[in-house]
């Protein structure tokens, strides 16, 4: 079957990607998973209907949200993904051989299975990694009965509708801020604030009273219409926001990891907002 798949994350925006071959499409009992292979973008996965990664840049997210907070600390051993079913964040926070574990909480276990499946140029061997914690659960939850601390939490979630809608609320960045180390850092999937700027307006609202610093960045991924995607940032620490360039230049040179988006110089200047997200953070 082929056709054109057609995302519904924006009321008055549409976004239609040719599918010229169907791999997946059911749903589990929390939404519906399509998988199919566009000619542009490779192999897509959407959830209820909206794009949640691609084959092709895929790796613009996953670099972003990734290198640029454990460059940024220069310490984080223990990191905590909630969500991230695809495997593309862990695959990426696992390239760093001073991780020495990963926790993955993810609701849907049939994200994980399929993204196995379908998508193993994003996840690759990630799932096997022995430093892999893969928990099925619905984060708030976890991070609310959670008595580990982590370096690094990165919120890898789908928009705030269905079952992440908790994943954008004071209870969960509270429990976040608990299961920090000190000098830890909370980063977040937060949208492209040109269509949905108040993502990241409450979002940032919501951390500026538990965290000494919060912030956003910013980096353009294609197939997240509309711009750059803003990811929220946090911690005790107002100077991680703002590494030196020959600082973080050692680090990526000492991690040894091949990118293709993240540089040291992307990295600081995707904390250089344009005036329109600046004035919609405050
Ligand atoms: N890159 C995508 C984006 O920017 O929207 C996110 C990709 S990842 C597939 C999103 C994952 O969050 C999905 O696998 C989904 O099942 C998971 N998720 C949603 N709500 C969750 C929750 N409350 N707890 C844990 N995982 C959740």
């Amino acid at each position: 079957m082929t056709g054109w798949v057609e995302e519904k994350l924006h009321s008055g925006v549409r976004m239609r990607l040719k599918a010229e071959r169907i791999l997946y499409d059911s749903r589990t009992d929390l939404q519906r998973i399509v998988l199919f292979e566009n000619p542009q973008f490779g192999r897509v996965m959407t959830l209820d209907d909206v794009v949640q990664t691609t084959e092709r840049d895929e790796f613009i997210y996953h670099e972003m949200l990734t290198h640029v907070p454990i460059l940024a600390h220069g310490g984080v051993r223990k990191v905590l993904i909630i969500g991230g079913g695809d495997g593309g964040m862990l695959e990426e926070a696992l390239k760093h051989r001073t991780v020495e574990r990963v926790t993955m909480v993810e609701i849907d276990r049939g994200v994980v299975d399929l993204s196995r499946e379908y998508l193993p140029s994003i996840c690759g061997e990630a799932f096997d990694d022995p430093r892999t914690d893969l928990v099925i659960a619905d984060g708030v939850e976890y991070v609310g009965t959670c008595d580990r601390q982590f370096d690094l939490i990165i919120v890898d979630s789908t928009d705030p509708v269905g079952p992440a809608e908790v994943l954008f609320s004071d209870r969960f960045y509270r429990r976040c801020k608990a299961c920090l180390t000190p000098g830890g850092i909370l980063v977040t999937q937060n949208g492209v604030p040109f269509l949905q700027g108040p993502e990241i307006a409450g979002t940032l609202r919501l951390l500026r009273p538990i965290f000494a610093d919060a912030t956003c960045y910013l980096a353009s991924v294609p197939t997240y219409m509309g711009g750059p995607m803003a990811f929220g940032w946090a911690s005790d620490n107002a100077a991680l926001r703002d590494t030196p360039q020959d600082m973080l230049e050692q680090r990526f040179a000492e991690a040894r990891i091949d990118t293709r988006y993240y540089t040291p110089g992307v990295h600081r200047g995707a904390f250089a907002l344009p005036g329109y997200v600046a004035e919609l953070i405050g």
